[in-house]
């Protein structure tokens, strides 16, 4: 979050968007658009579900959604748009190449009926898990349109940080949205947090969302402090260094061990201090490696933090814990929080 404070190009976005007093450009960026959503939910107040929000906003930002499942259907809607005028629409095949998700074009000859706005949700094979996100990725480019500028940049990339920092300001306000902490808090004030739970509001708030997005959604607007780790097989940062600079095999190959190698420490957590550093090895006795070495399903319990230790023999701080674990693709997701 630092760095992308300190980005000129999301200092000349919150300029741009009229914010007057600029100290801390994301979450102001951020608070500008909780205001407009704010105001859009006034007028649909019988709004209830993240989906249902998507579509409000979308209406609101004068964007109609196109998906596409497979080629056919892309190239119907390349036609349909190309034979009414709208030429933009005629490179859409390599437009949503490998790396791009979606595209949000402005229509030149559309009818008064008709939305300002088309963004296309590219929803061909895997891209299909990630449509939830797609769509809010464009929605957020609507919320901080500022200038016909900008136009140009409203695609939805698999890897926003290699684009543009403003690319990475859009994941945030789409992440921020699609997870609206005020309607998932509504829902949790009586719930512990567990892999159930966030399963059954997904289903109930958000079922497009995927389960690896709603779990970092879900986390991220608990109320309390909540860590979301997935941990896998992985190497130390010297080690992955060392093997990449290493030409011939004279050093023993390093040992990949079981680490925590993506983090999400959710508002609550941060502010509480409360944190596992990326890439930490999870320690022997924690049900994390039990359960990830005996294939189990689920698991659960109680622990302590300090049994997490970094490479210098420094531990994290005498907390106890609550672990729960769950399966997922190579490695497992584990929900962490204090008890
Ligand atoms: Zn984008």
């Amino acid at each position: 979050m630092a760095s992308l404070n300190d980005s000129p190009v999301i200092w000349t976005l919150a300029k741009d968007l009229g914010i007057k007093k600029i100290s801390n450009p994301v979450e102001e960026i951020l608070n500008f658009c909780e205001k407009k959503v704010k105001k859009i939910l006034k007028e649909f107040t019988d709004c209830n579900t993240l989906q249902g929000l998507l579509e409000a906003i979308a209406a609101k930002m004068n964007t109609q959604f196109c998906e596409i499942r497979d080629d056919n259907e892309l190239e119907t809607t390349k036609k349909r748009f190309v034979s009414r005028g709208e030429k933009i629409f005629a490179n859409l095949d390599s437009e949503l190449n490998d790396e791009v998700l979606g595209i949000t074009f402005k229509l030149t000859n559309r009818e008064p009926w008709e939305r300002q706005f088309v963004s296309v949700i590219d929803c061909r094979g895997s891209k299909a898990f990630r449509s939830y996100f797609t769509k809010w990725h464009e929605i957020a480019h609507l919320l901080v349109l500022t200038d016909q500028q900008r136009l140009k940049f409203m695609r939805t990339n698999t890897n926003p940080a290699k684009i543009d920092p403003e690319e990475v300001m859009v994941d945030k306000i789409a992440g921020r949205f699609g997870f609206y902490p005020s309607f998932i808090r509504k829902k949790v004030k009586k719930h512990d947090l567990t892999f159930e739970i966030i399963e059954m509001l997904k289903f109930e708030l958000c079922p497009e969302a995927s389960v690896k997005a709603a779990l970092i959604g879900f986390v991220n607007a608990w109320p309390g402090p909540c860590i979301l780790a997935y941990c896998k097989l992985g190497l130390k940062k010297s080690e992955q260094r060392n093997l990449s600079q290493q030409s011939f095999g004279f050093m023993a190959e390093p040992m990949a061990r079981l680490r925590a190698i993506e983090i999400v420490l959710n508002p609550a957590a941060t502010k509480a201090s409360f944190r596992i550093h990326k890439n930490m090895r999870v320690p022997n006795s924690s049900v994390i490696k039990y359960f990830y070495e005996n294939f189990e399903e689920f698991a659960e319990a109680e622990e302590n933090l300090s049994w997490w230790e970094s490479s210098d023999g420094k531990r994290l701080g005498d907390i106890p814990i609550a672990v729960k674990v769950r399966r997922y693709s190579e490695g497992v997701f584990a929900l962490i929080s204090p008890l």
